[in-house]
Parts: C-alpha cells; sequence; structure tokens
C-alpha cells in the first residue's frame, strides 16, 4: 500500500471514528487507479491539513503547509515548524522568520512573496526535536508534490535535516556542502544553514551571505 493510500485509508477511518464506529471486522479497499495527491495547491493544502499519517498529527496545533509564489522560480525548504508557526498557521514567523525576509529582501532583491516557502514536515514536533525518519517520510509526498506544482529553478535547503531527506544523504554534514551547487531533479538544490542556527550563531551569518549571493548569481 502507498504512503497516499495509506493516508486516504487512515482519515476515512477517523471519519468513521468520529461518527461513533470502533471495530471492522474488515477492510476492502475500494479499487482506484487515482492514487496520486491533489495537483492544485488548494486542494493540496487541504488533504494536508486533515492528515494524519504521522504522530506529529496528535500534538500540532495547525498544519503548517507552506506559502508563496505558486511559479517562483526560487523555494526555500526548512525542516518543520515551531511554536509560531504552530500556532499561526504559517511558514517561518518571528526572529527566524525575520531572518528568511531579511535574505529574501536584502540579499537577493526579492520580495518574501515571490518565493515559495515550505518544511520537510509540515507539523511541529515535540520539544522541536529533528523529525524522525518515520516522520519525514511520511510528510515527503506533499513536499515532492509541492516541488513538482512549483518547479522551481533553485531550491535552497535551509539546514542540514532539510538536505538529508531531499538528497538523502544522511551522513554528510550541512557544513561539507553549504553553499555548494547541486542537481535536485530539474531544479539546483544550494544548501545552507538554518535559520534557527543562526539564531543561536550569527557569526556563521556570513557564510550564509555568501551562499545567497551565489543563489542571486543563478536567478
Ligand atoms: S507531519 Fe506531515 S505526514 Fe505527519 S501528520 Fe503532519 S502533514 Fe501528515
Amino acid at each position: 500500500m502507498t504512503q497516499v493510500e495509506k493516508a486516504r485509508l487512515l482519515k476515512l477511518l477517523y471519519q468513521y471514528r468520529a461518527m461513533g464506529f470502533e471495530y471492522f471486522k474488515e477492510y476492502k479497499p475500494v479499487e482506484s487507479n487515482n492514487t496520486m495527491l491533489p495537483s492544485d495547491f488548494n486542494s493540496l493544502k487541504s488533504s494536508a491539513s486533515d492528515c494524519h499519517l504521522c504522530n506529529l498529527s496528535k500534538t500540532r496545533n495547525n498544519v503548517v503547509f507552506g506559502d508563496g509564489n505558486q511559479d517562483a522560480k526560487l523555494m526555500f525548504i526548512g525542516e518543520s515548524p515551531r511554536a509560531g508557526e504552530d500556532e499561526s498557521g504559517k511558514v517561518f514567523v518571528g526572529r527566524a522568520g525575520d531572518i528568511v525576509t531579511n535574505i529574501i529582501e536584502k540579499v537577493l532583491g526579492l520580495r518574501r512573496e515571490d518565493v515559495y516557502i515550505s518544511n520537510i514536515v509540515k507539523c511541529r514536533t515535540p520539544e522541536n526535536r529533528v523529525p524522525t525518519m518515520e516522520e519525514a517520510s511520511a510528510c515527503k509526498s506533499y513536499l515532492m508534490q509541492q516541488i513538482e506544482m512549483v518547479k522551481p529553478q533553485i531550491i535552497v535547503a535551509l539546514g542540514s535535516t532539510s538536505f538529508h531527506h531531499l538528497t538523502g544523504e544522511y551522513d554528510t554534514p550541512i557544513s561539507k556542502v553549504r553553499g555548494e551547487v547541486l542537481n535536485l531533479g530539474n531544479a539546483k538544490l544550494i544548501p545552507t544553514f538554518c535559520p534557527y542556527f543562526l539564531l543561536r550563531n550569527p557569526s556563521s551569518k556570513k557564510e550564509v551571505f555568501q551562499d545567497m549571493l551565489k543563489v542571486k548569481s543563478l536567478l
């Protein structure tokens, strides 16, 4: 059973439980060739907002789907929502959000709404821990569909979790690949440090600045 089929089954079971059912003797899947996620943003967002595909659904307040220009040349992908995002449902708010906005506006010379921004997982992790492999894998189909629909020329991986799950190179530290121009499908992938890391290590902003100059030269 594919991840999408599992998501649909789980959603159906939640609906039945809400109706008062507690037990099924047997589940017979409905034959369908349509196992694709929705290919328009509203439907995909709506599908994610009701997702229970991993345990993070039990502790989240809001699914943080991501937002921005759906035809953006540039896409930023972070790790996971934090408290402010979980409360608001918006991606990269607060001090880390200010860093992202400053990078886009002051370094790249774009408006924030020109860029599409999302995360590896759409729900906050308890204590802001790194998402598990299971959580990231469960959520990946939403992100892949977002990338497929936006078709960015350049993807910036914000931090090691983003780089690891986008590339599958789990043993490569972000410090080794930061600022390199890599290939990811039809897009160029440029990894850099995560805004939350920069809040703890402001001296690393200069490296991110250099990485963003490289992004700017490719736009
Ligand atoms: S993190 Fe992703 S897969 Fe897990 S419940 Fe949230 S939307 Fe679904």
